[in-house]
């Protein structure tokens, strides 16, 4: 049975019989990728992971109309409340929580700028209030989730669990901190972030956080995290809490992402290089794939996305799965200048996998299983196609991503960060392979003077002193001036210190959770 049958017999068991194209309108839009349980919006942010440890998806998410063009001539705050009260309705006034999230939190009022670099363009992500693009996201986040609350009538306190390869941390402690009703607790690998991260997050105020450092690496972390989650999936862990995630397997995490292809897509009209319905790639650094996989959600709702460019850096488990269709853990784990990709295990993957296979939740079900316990699966050749429709990927080794940021800066006077240098090198080599002609837009997730040792070091540099005197370093090398939400960390004083075993996750949560 097809996934539009099934979303249609299932409207005719509830004896509703409505046509499939006002299934998004249904009261419990949303369900997991494992199951059919089902859930309204409100209770799937509010929740965070499905109760059998998927992800929530909108099985019917391209079958709904969206006025794509309409929404391409608002501003960009608009266009946000547009698409997100599509993405997740049941909300109420979206209108409300879009204007307290974004209005005059990023630097510009174009929240994302599109900036041309070479023949290319850069849609620079990173002017939020932690200076990372998980600030687009982040700010909105705990604005859905406070009014999910009031909206589902939940009493308990939620505290969030956030696993980290550094900038979701300290973007999510920003975002949640001292917000009534919620805690919010951070683990991240132990010298496995850039020292401007870990100042970032050791230095957060706020009586309702806690920052915790595990011996391990970042997919340590999720899983443990991930393994609390499924234990507390019906269950409060002590009285009056309940759990929930701010990483991007949360839906309310993913949506707000959707809003920024829309924004470079009307910055490329409104700049005259494109007419609308003229095809626009995207090339997208990215590890958890949530970065990526906002800009299929975006093509499904109708944005002439061309194709989605997958970038890697050395941990090419994305480039091989994309390329081969078997998914398989089983590597060496590389420690690279781009840490947040550093990752072996992509969670968001988990939803294009039921897309992919026409939403058989036993099928993604088998195959989740498979890689916990094999570590590795393999999709069907029918799955492969529908996801090489629309994906291509490339990687780049350390020494590639270094020579790009030297390239880049030389050629065009632009400067990258690690990741953002990782996708340039993507871009140029899909440029050579399946030249389509589209206008390339390249997504810039961090800025430079967030990881300045690896910067100055592909400027032929050698850094000199701590961080701090680095970010100096690169400014007088560049020419270009540091977020002061970075340099200013330098007078603060660290607050958190909590080194823990990676076995010891669970324990802590459950010690910590009474004090938030
Ligand atoms: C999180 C992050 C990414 C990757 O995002 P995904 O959610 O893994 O797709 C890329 N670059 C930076 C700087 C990030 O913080």
């Amino acid at each position: 049975m097809s996934l539009l049958d099934r979303i249609k017999s299932r409207s005719s068991v509830s004896g509703e019989n409505v046509p499939a194209s006002s299934v998004t309108a249904s009261p419990a839009p949303f369900q997991s990728t494992r199951s059919e349980v089902r859930a309204t919006a409100p209770e799937a942010v509010l929740r965070g992971l499905a109760p059998d440890g998927g992800l929530y998806v909108d099985p019917a998410i391209s079958s709904g109309c969206f006025d794509v063009q309409g929404c391409l001539a608002l501003s960009p705050l608009e266009q946000a409340e547009k698409i997100l009260s599509h993405l997740l309705p049941g909300f109420g006034n979206m209108h409300a929580l879009v204007q307290r999230a974004y209005d005059g939190r990023f630097a510009s009022p174009e929240l994302t700028p599109l900036v041309p670099v070479g023949d290319d363009y850069v849609l620079e992500l990173f002017h939020g209030p932690t200076a990372a693009f998980k600030d687009v996201a982040l700010c909105m986040l705990p604005q859905l989730m406070t009014a999910a609350r009031t909206i589902t009538g939940m009493r308990d306190k939620t505290v969030i669990l956030t696993a980290t390869s550094g900038d979701t941390g300290k973007a999510a402690l920003e975002g949640f901190h001292d917000v009534p009703g919620t805690g919010i607790m951070v683990f991240f690998p132990y010298q496995g972030v850039s020292a401007v991260q870990e100042a970032q997050m050791l230095t957060q105020e706020g009586a309702n956080v806690a920052v915790c450092a595990v011996k391990g690496n970042f997919d340590d972390c999720q899983t443990a995290v991930k393994q609390v989650f499924s234990r507390y999936a019906d269950s409060a862990p002590i009285p009056g809490v309940r759990l929930s995630s701010a990483n991007s397997i949360n839906i309310g995490r993913l949506a707000p992402q959707v809003v920024y292809y829309f924004l470079a897509y009307a910055s490329l009209i409104k700049q005259g290089r494109i007419r609308y319905g003229e095809a626009v790639d995207y090339v997208v650094p990215t590890g958890n794939f949530g970065d990526i996989l906002a800009g299929w959600y975006a093509k499904q709702l109708g944005l002439p996305v061309g194709r989605l460019v997958c970038a890697s850096n050395a941990n090419r488990v994305l480039t091989d799965f994309l390329t081969t269709g078997v998914y398989d853990r089983r590597r060496e784990f590389y420690k690279t200048s781009s840490p947040s990709m550093d990752i072996l295990v992509s969670s968001n993957l988990e939803r294009l996998l039921f897309y992919a296979a026409d939403g058989d939740t036993a099928a993604v079900k088998n195959d989740m299983l498979r890689l916990q316990n094999s570590g590795y699966y393999k999709i069907s050749a029918k799955a492969l196609d529908f996801i090489q429709k629309d994906f291509s990927a490339c990687c780049c080794s350390e020494a590639e991503t270094l020579s790009e940021i030297r390239r880049c800066f030389g050629e065009t006077g632009y400067l990258p960060d690690t990741h953002t240098a990782v996708a340039l090198h993507a871009a140029r080599a899909y440029r050579k392979t399946e030249r389509s002609g589209a206008p390339v837009v390249v997504l810039s997730t961090a800025s430079p003077f967030k990881f300045p040792a690896a910067v100055l070091t592909a400027l032929g540099e050698v850094p000199e002193g701590d961080a701090f005197s680095q970010m100096a370093q690169l400014s007088r090398v560049s020419g270009l001036e540091a977020p002061v939400s970075l340099s200013g960390l330098q007078d603060k004083a660290y607050l958190h210190n909590d080194v823990i075993e990676k076995a010891d996750i669970a324990d802590y949560v459950l010690n910590t959770l009474g004090r938030l």
